[in-house]
């Protein structure tokens, strides 16, 4: 494949513009500022454009195209229903500056998935304003810290266990406090006897994420909330895999104080590339008054905006978080209804423990399971022929498979963390466990051709160490 650049034709146009027939000297610019030479644009005609983009869209790997089973970031299948009710005309071109009065549709929506969701999540309140999950774990930091700053107690360090995704500590020292990591026992969940030991009068919360990263639900949950709240800390919950046990218990059952949720993740609405996103965050009772502004609030049956809560962090997005995104959220709710819910997490369970188990005969598995919506090998055994994690998820490219997070989390060597999604089906897993299986059988009998891996992408191995270190990537220089 060729860049745009590349192929470039001196002269070549995708539009021709009737000639100026007024003056068209820049004459409010300095000469200095002007151009000297044409800015180096390639130049091609309309066909030619949209032949080169077809083609990129092509090459691009993504949901709709295959089986995506990213851990931890629940690649799952979103519903298109969603896309074509986010684009109603009374949605798409609307303006967050209308009066209130006009928009009352739309901000009955909001207000309607936040108590949705904080049923779901056994919370009081929700707002759905943060874009992301990490924005999520911010504002739910910052309340903390707004709410121990309005009793007058001084807390500056946030627990995390070791398995926790990179967002939490980093969330924490941007919100003000010092990350401070829990160790895991030999079962893989959080060792109570450390965290007993850890959490003293200077801990403002645990942040948790059940089940973990390594799929595993967190048993001693309800020992973990007593430790927690016993010595005057919150518990948040890291809600980002959600969809392991939506609409079997709800946070707040399991003693949370706080939750993020993952729109993007749970809920059926697209994410990769960056975003859009929706991160809401739920809390309980007492956290409430330090919920960001603007809070919806309805009075009588009129909806409205208001910034009145003294108590507030103030804003943390323009607007009202991505309303896109919360209407497909809210149409996923409602099109599946709490039974549907359920499912969604009894499928997504299933389907991670077929997979786990077919698997376990070919690669470690350094937690024996039952696991939850995902699980973690190892590929140690691979390693040990000379083969590494990293060359056998490349090898996955050339069965047109999107490999599954690789070396995450921290505490498993040569980590394979894989989410299949509850969105699959039983062929999908088969063939994915079909070509892990071969490249196992590859590794044994020549091991060199994961190693060269991939053979029949566009691009084959990318030197990764370049690619961090030097992030200049542009044609020119
Ligand atoms: C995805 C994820 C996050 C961060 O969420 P974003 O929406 O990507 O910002 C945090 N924690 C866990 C466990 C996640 O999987």
């Amino acid at each position: 494949m060729k860049l745009i650049f590349e192929k470039t034709k001196g002269g070549s146009k995708s539009y021709t513009i009737p000639t100026l027939d007024v003056m068209h000297k820049v004459e409010a610019l300095p000469e200095k500022y002007l151009r000297k030479a044409k800015p180096a644009l390639p130049e091609l005609s309309e066909v030619d454009v949209v032949r080169h983009f077809t083609e990129l869209a092509s090459v691009n790997y993504h949901i709709d195209k295959g089986f995506y089973p990213l851990g931890s970031c629940t690649m799952k299948y979103n519903p298109k229903v969603g896309e074509s009710i986010a684009t109603f005309d009374g949605f798409r071109d609307i303006h967050p500056l209308q009066f209130m009065r006009t928009v009352q549709g739309a901000l009955q929506i909001i207000y309607e998935l936040e108590r949705l969701l904080a049923e779901i999540g056994g919370m009081d309140t929700v707002s759905l304003q943060p874009a992301a999950g990490a924005h999520g774990e911010l504002t739910g930091l910052l309340i903390a810290r707004a709410y121990f700053d309005k009793k007058g107690e001084r807390r500056h360090k946030i627990l995390i266990p070791d398995s926790a995704h990179g967002t939490n500590p980093a969330s924490s020292v941007i919100a003000g406090f010092e990350a401070i990591e829990v160790n895991s026992n030999a079962k893989g969940l959080v060792d109570t006897e450390s965290l007993a030991k850890l959490m003293d009068a200077d801990v403002a919360a645990l942040m948790l994420t059940v089940p973990n990263t390594l799929g595993l639900f967190e048993s001693e949950i309800e020992k973990i909330s007593q430790i927690v709240h016993e010595r005057g800390g919150l518990l948040y919950l890291d809600g980002a895999n959600l969809n392991a046990f939506l609409g079997i218990v709800t946070p707040g059952d399991l003693g949370f104080d706080i939750v993020h949720f993952n729109l993007h993740k749970t809920f059926g609405t697209p994410h990769g590339a960056g975003g859009p996103g929706g991160g809401g965050i739920g809390v309980q009772k007492q956290l409430e008054p330090f919920l960001p502004v603007p809070r919806i609030i309805k009075k009588g049956e009129f909806f409205e905006l208001t910034d009145e809560a003294p108590d507030s962090i103030g804003h943390i997005h323009i607007f009202y978080g991505n309303f896109g995104v919360i209407i497909k959220a809210y149409a996923y709710i409602r099109m599946l209804g709490a039974p549907g819910l359920k499912r969604v997490a009894e499928n997504a369970v299933i389907n991670a423990n077929y997979l786990m188990n077919l698997l376990k005969e070919y690669y470690d598995l350094p937690y024996e399971g039952p696991c939850m919506h995902e699980f973690v090998i190892s590929c140690e055994r691979q390693k040990a022929l000379g083969v590494r994690g990293l060359d056998v998820a490349k090898r996955l490219l050339d069965f047109e498979l999107h490999p599954p997070t690789i070396y995450f989390p921290l505490i498993v060597r040569e980590a394979f963390m894989i989410e299949p999604t509850e969105t699959e089906s039983k062929e999908t897993l088969d063939e994915f466990f079909e070509a892990m299986k071969k490249i196992a059988e590859e590794v044994k009998r020549s091991p060199d051709i994961p190693k060269g891996a991939p053979y029949k992408t566009p691009v084959r191995r990318l030197d990764e160490v370049t690619a961090a270190r030097s992030l200049d990537v542009s044609f020119y220089s």
